[in-house]
Order: structure tokens, then C-alpha cells, then sequence
């Protein structure tokens, strides 16, 4: 028999992880302020917490999926006061500060926490593919291997807290770059007279293939969908995490600025809950032209 896991935050990435564990055969007791989501893990077979603390007072390992630093550490916080857990395993993406203050308000408590923020979309969730980057404790680590195998795989990143942190952001904004830059490309091969499905395939095909040409284009651009499952608002916070964390270590950063421009002018043209491929939008408004083509 699996031990009881907690789980808080059943959005896009947190209901297709829930569900692999209840599938992998962990009893799992979740919350979410949304009662619509929790209703639905309910009939997945989850059993529903009451609150933060619930869970925490319920079982011993708390696993989180939340949207930002603040809600992270207001649940970090509530989780702190929990009777029965031992660790908490943040899957969020908060930034490297959030995540320490989130190890030393645990540890006053005598709980551990690791972060382990995740890569792979939804998609990924869904698959038990994604990557996980994890920094804590490494015994907490090892006895999570059963967990993680589950979520993806793993990869222990330090035992300094806030380092997994680190690597996130790092890894998206290649993710951001690579997105916004594709979908300039694009707009220009477009306005120039040639087929995107032909652009697509020759990039892949050759030096300039990306994620975002491989993945995200013929997913959620060319078929003019714009579903993904990754907001706009987050990948805004998680380009101004990167720079807030580059900038206290006292780096140029001319093309991360570069970067975060242009994900601000998306959050402001296309709104925090739009899909993040929207990206392209503003780009083929100014040009004119519209990208589109199969998913193949
Ligand atoms: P989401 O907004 O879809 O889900 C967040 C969930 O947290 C929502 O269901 C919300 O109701 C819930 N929530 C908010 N406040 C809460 C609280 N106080 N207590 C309990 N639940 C609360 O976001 P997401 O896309 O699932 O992303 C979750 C995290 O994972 C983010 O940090 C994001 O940056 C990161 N991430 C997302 C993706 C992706 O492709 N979507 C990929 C990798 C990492």
C-alpha cells in the first residue's frame, strides 16, 4: 500500500500529475480554492481536504502546483502549522528567493522542503515525461524517487535551497526566447511570400529547429488554437524571476531585456490568461499577415 499523498493546486499541470499518481495507485488528498477542480478530482478518486492545513494535518508528504511566489509562501505557510507532514515538494515555479524562505520557514517547523519545479507542459504532465529539477535534502530526494518516477524524471540539482529554483528560470527563458523568436521568424518568412507548414518542416529539418518549432507551432499556432495549457501571466512572472535573479548577480542582460519586452507587450495586448503562444499575435498585427497551416 502507497502512503497517503497530499496535493494543493489542480490546475493545468497539478490535475494531470494528481491523476498519474491516483493511476500509479497512491491514495492522494487534494485541495484547491477552485471547487470546480476539486469536484473533479473527486470523481478521479481523490479525496477532497478541506483547506491547506487539512492536508497537511492529513498526510506526510505535501506536493504543491500553485501559480506564484506569494501563493506559494502563503501555502508553505499553512502547510508549516500541518500536524502530520514531513516534507513538502514545491512543483512550482516561485524563483530562488520565494524557495529559500519557503526552506526556512519549514525547517523552523522541523519539515523539509525541496523544490522541484517542472519542464514539459502539459503535455508532459500528462505523460509522466516531465523533467524535474530538484534542490533539498538528498535523502528526502531518494525517498521521493518513487514520486517522481511517476511525474517524470528526476534530476537532483544541489542541496542548496532556491537552486532548482535557478535552473528553472533558467531553462525558461531559453523556453521564452526560443518561443518569441521563432514566432518572429515565421511572421517575417510569412510576410515574405513563404508556406509556414514549409518553414516549419525545413526548420526542423535543419539548425534553426527549436521546442517551439518541433512542439508548440504545430501544436497551438499553426492550427490556430492557441491551447498549449501555459499562461501568458506565467511565463511574464517567470521571465521577470529570471531577470530579478540575474540582475542581483550583476549581469548584462541585453537580450533577457530584450526577452521580457516582448512578453510584456503579450500580457498587455493578449491578457495574463492567454494561451502563451499568443506571443505571435501582436507580431502578425503589426505585419499584417497570419500564420496558419496543418498540425503535421
Ligand atoms: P494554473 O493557474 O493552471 O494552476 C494553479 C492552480 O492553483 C489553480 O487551480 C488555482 O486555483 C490553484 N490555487 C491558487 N491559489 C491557491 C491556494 N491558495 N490554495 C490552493 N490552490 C490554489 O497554473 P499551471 O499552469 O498549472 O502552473 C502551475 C505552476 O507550474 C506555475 O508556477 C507555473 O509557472 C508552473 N509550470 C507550468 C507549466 C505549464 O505548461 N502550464 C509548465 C511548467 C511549470
Amino acid at each position: 500500500m502507497n502512503p497517503e499523498i497530499g496535493f494543493i493546486g489542480l490546475g493545468n499541470m497539478g490535475r494531470p500529475m494528481m491523476r498519474r499518481l491516483l493511476e500509479a495507485g497512491f491514495p492522494v488528498v487534494v485541495f484547491d480554492v477552485r471547487e470546480d477542480v476539486l469536484a473533479e478530482a473527486v470523481t478521479l478518486g481523490a479525496q477532497p481536504g478541506t483547506s491547506v492545513r487539512d492536508v497537511a494535518d492529513r498526510t506526510e508528504t505535501v506536493l504543491a502546483s500553485l501559480p506564484t511566489p506569494q501563493v506559494s509562501e502563503a501555502v508553505a505557510a499553512d502547510v508549516a502549522d500541518g500536524t502530520r507532514v514531513q516534507r513538502f515538494v514545491d512543483l512550482s515555479t516561485v524563483g530562488g528567493q520565494a524557495a529559500q524562505r519557503n526552506h526556512a520557514a519549514l525547517a523552523a517547523r522541523g519539515i523539509a522542503a525541496l523544490d522541484s519545479p517542472v519542464s514539459g507542459g502539459v503535455h508532459g504532465a500528462e505523460a509522466g515525461t516531465l523533467a524535474v529539477m530538484v534542490s533539498g535534502p538528498h535523502d528526502q530526494f531518494e525517498l521521493l524517487a518513487p514520486v517522481f518516477d511517476v511525474i517524470g524524471r528526476a534530476i537532483f540539482v544541489s542541496e542548496t535551497p532556491g537552486a532548482a529554483q535557478t535552473m528553472k528560470l533558467i531553462n525558461n527563458l531559453m523556453a521564452a526566447t526560443t518561443l518569441a523568436a521563432t514566432a518572429e521568424v515565421m511572421v517575417m518568412g510569412v510576410k515574405a511570400g513563404l508556406s509556414a507548414d514549409v518553414m516549419i518542416d525545413v526548420l526542423n529539418a535543419g539548425s534553426g529547429g527549436t521546442h517551439a518549432s518541433r512542439d508548440k507551432f504545430p501544436r497551438a499556432v499553426l492550427p490556430r488554437t492557441f491551447d498549449y495549457g501555459f499562461a501568458t501571466g506565467l511565463m511574464a512572472k517567470d521571465v521577470r524571476l529570471y531577470l530579478k535573479e540575474a540582475k542581483a548577480l550583476g549581469l548584462p542582460l541585453e537580450m533577457a531585456e530584450t526577452v521580457q519586452r516582448i512578453w510584456e507587450q503579450t500580457l498587455e495586448c493578449e491578457g495574463a490568461d492567454s494561451d502563451f503562444t499568443s506571443v505571435i499575435k501582436p507580431m502578425e498585427k503589426s505585419a499584417g499577415v497570419i500564420v496558419e497551416g496543418g498540425s503535421r
